[in-house]
């Protein structure tokens, strides 16, 4: 495996640290510009504001990726810049957020200091901002433009519906792939997400009156009753896996003996095995415990994505910032999911967390430290050169 570096590092840092205040201005549009997942109109205006900095930046127009047939969901955007002859670096992003339409109006874009506050700015906004100028600059520095592909989806924030087939399709021809969302804690990369599942318990009872004849009744509550207390045993001690009863419901009205009920269940493991083996333990235990019907739906969603698949660009990251004088960031195991599980699943050496350093993902304090837009820029770019063609 052997890397090649961009020419002078230092260089491609001053650029990128020069375009400091057009970042800014530039995550102020894009922040400005509302994009919470559910809503296709909103999500389709900032498409546009993302397409129009990116073809300021780049000089070409970006793919529009095709709209959902049976939804009418929008398509996300894709740049390719080098040889498009060459397996690609593939950098992953989002433009969809978990904030409903009007949060702005409460909750603006602001700068205090080095710090900017809006919703979907670390998550990730930033980092898609981060990757247009990395791409922009590298092209300015390297004699010959390395090949990369930036997919930008619609839908992460519901689980990829629609963007996470292409988010796969793209990492199996990719030569590494670079994610980036939000970095953990002080700009730690993320070298490991866990793998996601979930399931939908249902057990189905018989009706009766409550007062009249209760004892005709199949409660369906109180055998699913049974069944949570025991879903807690299959969270490890270690804490690794996670087994989380999260919502229920049952019955139909106050006097009357549930049909049914159900539950839904967040599991969380660290590794393919590991979620195999919750897998089987829950199906086994439902199986054991019921006294009545029961049917399971769900199941594992999303592989693991695990410390191997990133060690190879790890190595490259670490390499990459000392050439461009930047203290080592770290890199840390995470509980949450992103498309980068699904690069890592597909094959592609994967690091993640490579976007902005701030921190409140998903949360009303979300923020975002400016003054670091610039060398993570500068750390995307070196590495889309720097990672090896095989
Ligand atoms: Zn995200």
């Amino acid at each position: 495996m052997s890397a090649s570096y961009v020419p002078d590092p230092r260089d491609l840092l001053r650029r990128l640290t020069a375009d400091g205040p057009s970042m800014i201005a530039d995550l102020e549009r894009l922040v400005s510009a509302e994009s919470p997942s559910a809503d296709f109109d909103a999500l389709r205006a900032c498409r546009e504001v993302l397409a129009d900095i990116g073809t300021r930046l780049l000089g070409g127009k970006p793919e529009r990726l095709p709209d959902d047939d049976a939804t009418g969901r929008p398509g996300g955007l894709l740049w390719r810049t080098g040889p498009s002859d060459r397996p690609p670096v593939l950098l992953v992003g989002h433009f969809d957020t978990v904030w409903p339409l009007g949060t702005l109006e409460r909750r603006p874009f602001l700068v205090s200091g080095s710090r900017a506050t809006g919703p979907g700015v670390f998550d990730m906004k930033a980092g898609l901002i981060q990757g247009l100028y990395a791409l922009a600059r590298l092209r300015e520095v390297c004699a010959e433009e390395p090949a990369a592909a930036f997919l930008v989806t619609a839908d992460e924030e519901i689980g990829s519906p629609c963007g996470g087939a292409l988010v796969t399709e793209w990492a199996r021809g990719a030569r590494a792939a670079l994610v980036l969302e939000g970095a953990a804690d002080d700009g730690a990369l993320k070298h490991a997400r866990k793998g996601w599942s979930f399931y939908d318990i249902h057990v189905t009872g018989q009706a009766a009156h409550a007062g009249l004849e209760p004892g005709k009744g199949r409660n369906a509550l109180i055998d699913l009753a049974r069944i949570v207390v025991r879903l807690e045993s299959l969270t490890t001690a270690d804490g690794q896996v996670t087994v989380t009863p999260t919502m229920a419901g049952a019955g139909t009205t106050q006097n009357t003996v549930p049909d049914h009920a159900h539950v839904v269940v967040d599991v969380r493991a660290p590794d393919t095995e590991a979620q195999q083996e919750v897998d089987s333990s829950l199906r086994r235990l439902v199986a054991e415990t019921a006294q009545l019907p029961f049917e399971i739906t769900g199941g594992i969603n999303r592989p693991p994505l695990e410390e191997a698949s990133a060690r190879g660009p790890l190595a490259v990251a670490r390499d990459c910032a000392d050439l461009l004088g930047l203290a080592w960031p770290g890199s840390a195991a995470v509980g949450g999911i992103s498309d980068g599980n699904l690069c890592a699943a597909a094959g592609a050496p994967t690091l993640d967390g490579l976007g902005a350093v701030g921190g409140g993902a998903h949360a009303e304090h979300e923020w975002v430290d400016l003054a670091r837009m610039p060398e993570r820029a500068a750390l995307v770019a070196a590495l889309v050169a720097a990672l090896p063609a095989d």
